[in-house]
């Protein structure tokens, strides 16, 4: 085996494939570019070498890099991950060049599934199905729609050099087909420098099903059963799970052998992918070959029990496969849910910035997490915002898929926006729970996944003024002299809060009562309350509700992460943050852009706790500031119509001395 190999990627893969190399005690090389210097798979490899700048054409792509890293640490083999050079056969053959095995197929396999017509040809020898189409060299545009015609409408246009969906048409009818042809062509040539097209038959309701092979270079070749990846946006696949619902033995067994003759058909070895198109009449048809690892290969190995990354290694020391087709068997179900930096509801937008807290499920037996970040660490702009892999087995598919959807629950980020409500909206469908599965689900169903996140509203600002209370509280028992809390023995204390949820701000007042009972006050309602804090752990009762939350401040406010995912919420004034600066003198900022409707005090003026100070118009809600105690308006610093920015300081107020000599107290 070899004793060194070097991972020619980042993030969740590299550290994927450096935990099995590890495990069979082989030393690893990670390599990096200026973002990733302090990434997760840097820290875990044995060696780490940059090889460039952060952009990934001038680092993770740059093979003659690579390679020299390879060299200079004496790694034997490199292992490509996926994407970046994973199929890239001139990578691969440079690798050979110089003497270093590539952990991946021949350089020839590669190149046969790298054009899609000739691909076709290769699978139509091989007795492989394919949808009906035409993928002939003579692109004579008349001899392309004779054969759309002849098949019958709907068809799909393909850019025979395409990938990730680029130069694909549908068309619907015959006089769309000319039109079609020539937006299909330019989109190709401008992708791929190549417009030659192929026409296939288009399948209205398909699954997308594929099946793992993997052969050795003695001519083994066994299939490690399908996964189902039906559930897609703009063909980036969102949920996988293995097996396959609704697969019948017999369809297993046809299509696992045909997969496997597949990949003997261009003398595959390692690990790869064939990509079937299934119909909804069990007929199935060849799409594509990959020829790598594949991001979902996890689920595979929960059902299997199988290391596809040892087996990967194996081969490319010249192994036999560990396991006849005999010897493989199904056991349970699993799930991956890939867990993004991306907005659902800005049409999947990836985002970017800081996880300021990254909390995920408890890994077991049945919960495994692939990730490349830890909390601290930056979504950069860079590389795919994938933060991480959740993968969960259970006996049956029912049990996987409540297992999942709990553990989406319990995964709590901050920092950006990810798809995680998303992803739980998704797992707990009814349609997805009753795996009504086609290619077209997410349009089918987007009604009921793109709602806005469903928030309670008196729940979440009621968990918010006892959080923020409970903070002031804890400050004033760890520092009863720096705290401005006016609590004391006997006395009720009230506290206000203007918080905003989504663009509205809401003002909260909580009255702490003498038995650490609260009365909140949320619009017209009144919601009796009792709240402990731990650390970021808050337990609120509410009427009578108890139900427990996470609470994580982030730099524009507060993530509460609970029964209903992750809410977020802001304070415009008092921030229990503030408390330890506190004391009887303090500044009223204004919590947002907005405008200054009106100025009730004017410097110098005494005022009384609750008295209006200033009215501002913010995110079309007025603001009310008032005065937290007795006190005097020490300076003014805005007049009526004035336009502010959010953190402008409005005035300096300074409260009366017995009133801070009562924090003091307490
Ligand atoms: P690309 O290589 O550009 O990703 P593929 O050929 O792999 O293109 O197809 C991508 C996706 O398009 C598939 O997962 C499937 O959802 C859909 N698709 C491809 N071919 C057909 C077809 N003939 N009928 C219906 N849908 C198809």
């Amino acid at each position: 085996m070899f004793t060194k190999i070097l991972i020619a990627n980042r993030g969740e893969i590299a550290c994927r494939v450096i935990k099995t190399a590890k495990r069979l005690g082989i030393r690893t090389v990670a390599v990096y570019s200026d973002a990733d210097e302090k990434a997760l798979h840097v820290k875990l490899a044995d060696e780490a070498v940059h090889i460039g700048a952060s952009p990934s054409s001038a680092s993770y792509l740059l093979g003659d890099r690579i390679i020299a890293a390879a060299k200079k640490t004496g790694a034997q083999a490199i292992h490509p991950g996926y994407g970046f050079l994973s199929e890239n056969a001139e990578f691969a053959e440079a690798c050979s060049d110089n003497n270093l095995v590539f952990i991946g197929p021949p350089t020839g396999a590669i190149e046969a599934m790298g054009s899609k017509s000739a691909a076709k040809s290769i699978m139509e020898k091989a007795n492989v199905p394919l949808v009906p189409g035409y993928h002939g060299k003579d692109q004579d545009p008349k001899i392309i729609k004779q054969c759309a015609d002849d098949m019958g409408y709907p068809v799909l246009l393909k850019a025979v050099a395409g990938g990730g969906g680029k130069g694909m048409r549908q068309v619907w009818s015959a006089d769309e087909f000319e039109q079609a042809l020539a937006d299909a062509k330019r989109e190709s040539k401008a992708s791929f420098g190549n417009d030659d097209m192929l026409v296939e038959k288009y399948l209205t309701q398909p699954r997308h099903v594929e099946f793992q092979v993997f052969c050795d270079q003695h001519g083994n070749g066994v299939y490690l059963f399908e996964r189902d990846c039906s559930v897609q946006r703009r063909h980036q696949k969102i949920i996988e799970e293995a097996p396959a619902p609704n697969m019948s033995d017999s369809l297993r067994t046809e299509m696992g052998e045909t997969a496997v003759r597949a990949a003997q058909a261009i003398d595959y070895q390692g690990a790869g992918t064939v990509e079937f198109l299934l119909d909804v009449d069990g007929s199935f048809f060849f799409m594509e070959m990959n020829t790598r690892l594949q991001v979902e290969h996890p689920v595979t190995e929960m059902i299997t029990g199988e290391d596809l990354v040892e087996w990967q290694l194996r081969v490319a020391n010249g192994e036999a496969l560990p396991k006849q087709q005999n010897e493989l068997k199904i056991n349970g179900h699993a799930f991956e849910a890939r867990v993004y930096a991306e907005d659902p509801n800005n049409d999947f937008l990836p985002t970017t910035g800081a996880l300021t807290t990254l909390i995920t499920p408890q890994e077991s037996d049945y919960v495994r997490i692939d990730t490349g970040v830890v909390e601290g660490d930056e979504v950069s702009p860079f590389y795919d915002p994938m933060i991480a892999k959740l993968v969960v087995w259970d006996r049956d598919r029912s049990s996987a898929l409540a297992r999942t959807a709990s553990a989406l629950r319990d995964y709590q980020i901050s920092g950006v926006t990810t798809n995680l409500n998303f992803l739980y909206d998704l797992a707990s469908s009814k349609a997805f729970v009753n795996a009504e599965l086609d290619t077209g689900f997410i349009e089918k169903h987007s009604d009921d996944l793109f709602n806005p996140v469903k928030v309670d509203l008196t729940q979440l600002l009621s968990q918010a003024a006892c959080y923020l209370t409970l903070c002031v509280i804890e400050k004033a028992e760890s520092d009863p002299w720096g705290s401005r809390s006016a609590w004391r023995m006997n006395q009720k204390d009230i506290y206000s809060y203007d918080l905003v949820v989504g663009d509205e701000l809401h003002n909260v007042v909580l009255e702490r009562s003498t038995n650490n009972t609260f009365l909140i006050s949320v619009g017209d309602s009144v919601v009796e309350a009792s709240a402990s804090l731990n650390g970021s752990s808050l337990t609120a009762t509410l009427e009578g509700h108890k139900q427990s939350v996470t609470v994580a401040k982030q730099d524009d406010g507060y993530a509460v992460f609970g029964q209903l995912g992750a809410s977020v919420f802001s304070v415009a004034e008092p921030d229990c943050g503030e408390s330890d600066k506190a004391d009887t003198s303090k500044e009223f900022t204004a919590p947002m852009n907005g405008t200054i409707v009106d100025v009730l005090v004017s410097a110098n003026d005494n005022v009384t706790k609750g008295q209006v100070l200033v009215i501002m118009e913010a995110m079309k809600m007025q603001h009310t500031m008032r005065a937290s105690s007795d006190g005097t308006v020490s300076e003014l610093y805005c007049a009526a119509g004035d336009l502010v920015d959010g953190g402008t300081i409005l005035l300096a107020f300074a409260a009366d001395q017995d009133e801070a000599e009562k924090g003091n107290d307490a």
